[in-house]
């Protein structure tokens, strides 16, 4: 089978600086450093690195064809990746300081202007069964939803950054969400039900160095997280969505795919990194917690 994943492609550049910029100030940056980001491309970088088909829908500007070419030579399927020629690619500007503090400043760009032929086109390769993936840094996303719904996908969100009115337009039609425990907070207060009682078949609520939960109808199983040293933990939830929905893609049962994914994201907080350090089938089988 395969993921469709609709989601962002973004350019991360790092500007190393003494201190955060106050307002007016001019600050010389001692350094910059580039890489692949967005949740949706580090999803789809690790769907793939977990063994699945996967095929990416997005965007970029004629400035991110490297972040394209990044994503295939990761082993995604970028067929579906537009390139517009008017609009910038999604980045973000990371301002990095001495302490570690940052300050982000995030554009939308291509990401916000992913033609809807590009998204019709991808879904008209998927079969029943196929798996559709969201999260909340494109546009369309509840119209996707319910088109894969209707064509007999299983249909995954990963609510983040959590948008309360996003969020609310694409539930009736999931299977599958995911979030941290921030996210469940800010949906509880946003909806007012608990993730428990949307009627979702299954939920994750990943709970950092905790582990996560899974709420399969009545029923609620905690898995530990494995015992690891975090030096950062920049991608670990989006490793844990890739992984997971790999895991399901080929079958796994989800205790199992839970598993898998809880000792990729695990090895991932060990590694300085985004897109470039998310592990592989072959890192996490031979890793020892
Ligand atoms: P997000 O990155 O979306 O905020 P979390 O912080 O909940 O998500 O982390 C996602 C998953 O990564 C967790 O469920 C866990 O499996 C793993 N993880 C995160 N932090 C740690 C840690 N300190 N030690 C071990 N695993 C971790």
């Amino acid at each position: 089978m395969a993921i469709f994943n609709l989601g962002s492609i973004n350019a991360d550049y790092f500007y190393r600086v003494p201190h955060l910029p106050g307002p007016g100030e001019t600050l010389a940056s001692t350094g910059l450093s580039r890489g692949l980001g967005g949740k949706g491309a580090n999803m789809s970088v690790a769907a793939a690195r977990a063994g699945a088909r996967t095929i990416h829908i997005g965007a970029v500007g004629a400035d991110g064809l490297w972040a394209r070419d990044q994503m295939m030579e990761s082993g995604v399927d970028t067929r579906h990746v537009a390139t517009l020629a008017d609009t910038p690619t999604g980045h973000a500007i990371i301002n990095v300081d001495d302490a570690g503090e940052n300050a982000i400043v995030l554009l939308p760009g291509a990401n916000h202007a992913i033609p809807s032929e590009t998204q019709e086109a991808a879904l008209s390769e998927a079969a029943a069964g196929d798996i559709l993936l969201v999260q909340n840094e494109t546009l369309m996303q509840a119209e996707m939803a319910k088109t894969a719904r209707d064509l007999g996908l299983y249909v995954a969100y990963a609510a983040a950054p959590f948008d309360a009115s996003a969020t609310a337009a694409i539930l009736p039609y999931l299977d599958f969400l995911i979030l941290n425990e921030v996210e469940a907070e800010q949906l509880a207060q946003s909806i007012g039900k608990t993730p428990e009682a949307l009627g979702i078949a299954d939920v994750i609520i990943t709970l950092g160095a905790k582990g996560a939960r899974w709420i399969n109808g009545s029923q609620t199983r905690d898995f530990p997280a494995m015992p690891v040293t975090a030096v950062d933990t920049t991608g670990a939830g989006d490793t844990f969505t890739g992984f997971v929905l790999a895991a399901r893609d080929r079958g796994l049962p989800m205790e199992q795919a839970i598993a898998l994914a809880m000792r990729a994201a695990a090895l991932m907080v060990t590694r300085h990194g985004t897109a470039d350090v998310i592990p592989d089938l072959k890192d996490v089988d031979e890793a020892r917690f």
